[in-house]
């Protein structure tokens, strides 16, 4: 049975989407959906394409390396599973992959959470806008993992930005 942070996770088996992206990343792999239509990439995972509603798609890996492009950090616990993690942050990254695509509001940007080298949550005052981040996989057991993201070495293309304390 697969957990997270002793919960169990639960798909149900008519959602297949979530649960190829999840045995993905239980690979080691961020794996999106590109539609075999208007060939876009997208996040997240569901059945039609929010671009063109074609039913049609393929999965394809991606670097898992992009940019924090926005975030916040949770204070107080929805679950009495995360009481210990508090605070923690959300991230809402961009991929490196289909910048400006299809316009330049959209991307492709994937919500996970921000984990140190230990994938204990990062520090909130490592947490900034243009950060860059990497892609790592929780192991959820049943073969299948979650992705969430870690900092990275390199070089912001601007400056990074955080909330004011
Ligand atoms: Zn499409």
């Amino acid at each position: 049975m697969a957990e997270y942070l002793g919960l169990t996770v639960d798909i149900p088996a008519n959602d297949p989407d979530h649960i190829e992206y999840l045995q993905g990343a239980g690979e080691g792999r961020l794996v999106l959906q590109r539609c075999s239509d208007c060939n876009l990439l997208r996040y997240p995972p569901g059945p039609a394409c929010p671009y063109c509603q074609s039913l049609e798609r393929e999965w394809e890996e991606v670097s898992g390396r992009g940019t924090i492009y926005s975030y916040e950090i949770v204070t107080q616990a929805i679950n009495p599973a995360y009481r210990e993690l508090v605070p923690y942050a959300v991230v809402l990254v961009e991929l490196d992959e289909q910048r400006g695509v299809p316009d330049e509001h959209e991307a492709l940007r994937v919500i996970s959470s921000l984990v140190d080298g230990d994938g204990a949550p990062e520090a909130e005052e490592n947490v900034a806008i243009g950060a860059r981040v990497e892609a790592e996989f929780a192991d959820l057991g049943d073969g299948l993992g979650l992705p969430r993201f870690r900092l990275s070495d390199e070089t912001p293309e601007h400056e990074l930005w955080q909330f004011p304390s």
